[in-house]
């Protein structure tokens, strides 16, 4: 084992030799001045091209404070647009308990102008997505009866109908959505939206001919279905034309050929009718997971096949989305007149600063987005949002986290990470930032843990981008040293004397089958057939037929036994739930991983448990009724539950005389070294623990809560 003497021995073994130093350019590339040039847009003017497009955040009206802090951080780092997500415009709409924002009443013009004053601040245009849930809304909290073009099963999963709407009704929405419009303006917003897109409003419903049975003149032929849309469009603009832009989001494509809205049908002749009417267009395809498919799934610029005849049906800008981290992509789109204006959702939430970036030539500097929705898991389990790459978003007002700021150093302390996986990574990094001298020493013969040897599998390539960044930052650091092939021991750390020890040493797969449904190891995995994950990520030699065993149930299953499929290798995956990587409903992907999954030919056998491991075959138990059932596997792979690598952290702690004796003033675990999580978890940890060394941090509760104070609610 190389010691950290190495690197006096062996500086080849040092990050900063390996890698050659970054010339920085730091003033803008010419090529990206066409992103800097401000765009009209009605009776308002974007700074830039660079237009964060409505997007949840689990914060919504319950957490104004929050929500308006994360959306300022955007302003602050160049956006020209910053919007809400989608904003409620009446009770009869309520999506409890998923937190939006609202603009039922006059009340909440005071939360909306919370965000709205904090992006003037910063020279950012305000845009307010006034939403209409339909079908979709729940109410389960304010009890009002859902309203539909024609009555109709919810379409959420409550067992609720929708009650078609009569004449009345359609003159009650449109006085709601005047009415909110108004309310937004009130709130001084600069841009008001009509929204029709994501299947999951009334103006889209009407525009669906599935969803529109009506036989009045809201129904019918396109021309009928669009007239809502049309009426609500111009009563907004004539409510708040004068001083707000109104636009448009519409799904020209809802990817369901046929069936629904598509570009090169009803999508097309939707924006042909109404081309000149909307101050802007924002375009994209329907529903949300088609929108924000994840980067396993689908590619940056991806929507331009749909999206991309719209600028030749109008003279108004055009603003779309497509994961979009490149400025070389991003002005390719506008150069070839698909879109005026670079939409972004998840790019802006894992870099609010990719703007400046561009602007001040810092291209390499910019934390691009993977693409693995975690963002939107917050949503969906109706907490504010977390971000893999951006460890700050969410924490920007209760525990007042900068994405690019962070406090100077404590001390003169010097500081050992031991483990270069994400959590290892981003401690070095943030306390390099602070400018700690850092020393990170990581056991393997490359640097990012879990996220190098989970890029490696079908669809993770950019999951990458994790490691990427961070050691791309690390390198520009004279005061980090960074050591490969150094698996280090507790005498060795207690050696070197290390004021403070991080230790972030990453979690291991059981190999016993243990996890939620067993918590005994399971009967005769010591066998020899029994694999993890690991092992697979190592290419170890599995022999088919394999049985995948998903106890996970996150997307660790399911990719596996797509990996091992592709290696031609005949699979069965049992898991314990009802459908294939069920928590990846969360991330949006459940669907297109368990069809990928059947198209392989990879057979799912749900709601079984695994009870014993016999000689080239398995005993599956049903959840339900334990009746067993037996699959052949000459393999075994267990996806249940991990360990995490504490040795270092117990054997190093159980001495405290010891570590006083070497100088050891804190030694704490992160990351899966600590709690296995997730990788957003362990970036999270990693950045935490740097930021709380050498600070005064109030353990009983270490971050403001946000609660809506009882004079403000009366
Ligand atoms: P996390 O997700 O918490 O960052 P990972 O499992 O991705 O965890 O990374 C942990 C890293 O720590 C791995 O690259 C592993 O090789 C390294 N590691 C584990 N134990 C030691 C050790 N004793 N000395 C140095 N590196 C270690
Ligand atoms: Fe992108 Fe993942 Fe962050 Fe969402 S959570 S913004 S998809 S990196």
């Amino acid at each position: 084992m190389a010691d950290l003497g190495a690197r006096r021995r062996a500086p080849a073994a040092r990050l900063n030799t390996v890698f050659s130093r970054k010339v920085c350019i730091m003033s803008r590339d010419p090529r990206y001045d066409i992103l800097f040039e401000p765009i009209k847009i009605g009776p308002v003017t974007a700074k830039n091209r660079f237009y964060q497009v409505p997007h949840c955040n689990g914060m919504g009206f319950n957490m104004p404070q929050t929500h308006a802090r994360m959306r300022a951080m955007k302003g602050e780092g160049g956006w020209a647009v910053v919007c809400t997500e989608e904003c409620m415009i009446h009770p009869s709409s309520d999506y409890t308990p998923e937190p939006q924002a609202r603009l039922w009443d006059r009340q909440d013009i005071k939360y909306l102008a919370l965000m709205v004053d904090a992006l003037h601040g910063e020279g950012a245009l305000a845009g307010v997505q006034l939403a209409h849930n339909g079908v979709g809304a729940q109410n389960l909290y304010t009890r009002l009866k859902p309203l539909g073009p024609t009555h109709q099963a919810g379409v959420t999963g409550v067992p609720t109908q929708t009650r078609g709407m009569d004449k009345a009704d359609i003159k009650e929405f449109r006085r709601w959505h005047r009415n909110a419009a108004l309310r937004a303006k009130e709130a001084d917003a600069d841009i008001v939206y009509v929204y029709a897109a994501h299947d999951s409003t009334l103006l889209m419903h009407f525009l669906q001919s599935r969803r529109n049975q009506r036989t009045d003149e809201y129904g019918g032929s396109l021309e009928n279905r669009i007239r809502l849309f049309r009426e609500v469009l111009e009563e907004t603009k004539d409510a708040v034309g004068d001083r707000c832009a109104v636009a448009v989001r519409v799904a020209v494509d809802e990817l369901l050929g046929p069936d629904g809205i598509a570009a090169d049908g009803e999508g097309r002749e939707i924006v042909e009718r109404l081309a000149e009417l909307p101050d802007l267009w924002d375009v994209n395809v329907s529903n949300w997971e088609n929108d924000s498919v994840t980067s396993r799934f689908g590619e940056e610029g991806r929507q331009e096949q749909y999206v991309g005849f719209v600028k030749s049906l109008t003279s108004k800008p055009v603003v779309g989305v497509g994961w979009f981290t490149s400025p070389d992509t991003m002005v390719s789109q506008v150069k070839r007149g698909v879109l005026d204006m670079i939409g972004a959702a998840r790019p802006s939430i894992a870099d609010p600063f990719l703007p400046r970036k561009i602007e001040e030539g810092r291209i390499d500097e910019i934390r691009e987005c993977i693409g693995c929705n975690i963002c939107v898991s917050g949503q969906l389990t109706f907490t504010p949002m977390r971000c893999t790459q951006n460890p700050t978003v969410g924490e920007e007002w209760r525990r007042g986290w900068h994405p690019e700021k962070i406090e100077a150093r404590g001390s003169d302390a010097r500081v050992l990470v031991v483990g270069a996986g994400p959590s290892g990574l981003e401690a070095t990094r943030a306390l390099g930032q602070r400018g700690y001298a850092v020393t990170l020493a990581e056991a393997g013969r490359e640097l990012g843990g879990r996220v190098t040897r989970e890029s490696g599998l079908p669809g993770l390539n950019a999951w990458a981008r994790v490691r990427d960044w961070r050691v791309g930052r690390i390198r520009e650091m004279a005061n980090v040293e960074v050591y490969l092939d150094s698996a280090l021991t507790a005498e060795q750390v207690l050696d070197f004397g290390f004021e403070h020890v991080i230790l972030a040493t990453g979690a291991t797969w059981r190999r016993d089958g243990v996890g939620v449904n067993n918590t005994a190891p399971v009967p005769g995995s010591d066998g020899p057939a029994i694999y993890t994950p690991e092992d697979v990520f190592a290419g170890a030699d599995i022999a088919g037929p394999v049985l995948v065993f998903d106890d996970d149930n996150f997307y660790m299953g399911g990719v596996i036994a797509e990996k091992l499929r592709g290696d031609g290798l005949e699979v069965t995956l049992a898991t314990t739930e009802s459908v294939v990587s069920a928590w990846t409903a969360h991330t949006l992907e459940q669907t297109r991983i368990q069809t990928r999954i059947l198209e392989l030919g990879i057979t799912v056998v749900p709601l079984h448990n695994l009870a014993k491991v016999g000689a080239g075959e398995a005993e599956l138990s049903c959840i339900y009724t334990e009746r067993r059932q037996t699959v052949p596997a000459a393999s075994i792979v267990m996806v249940t539950s991990r360990q995490p690598n504490d040795a270092l952290r117990l054997e190093l702690t159980g001495d405290r005389d010891r570590l006083a004796a070497a100088g050891i003033l804190s030694v704490q675990a992160i990351g899966d070294g600590d709690v296995p999580s997730t990788i957003a978890a362990a970036v999270y940890d990693g950045h935490r623990a740097a930021r709380e060394l050498d600070a005064d941090i109030d353990t009983d509760m270490p971050f403001r809560r946000e609660r809506i104070h009882l004079e403000e609610a009366s």
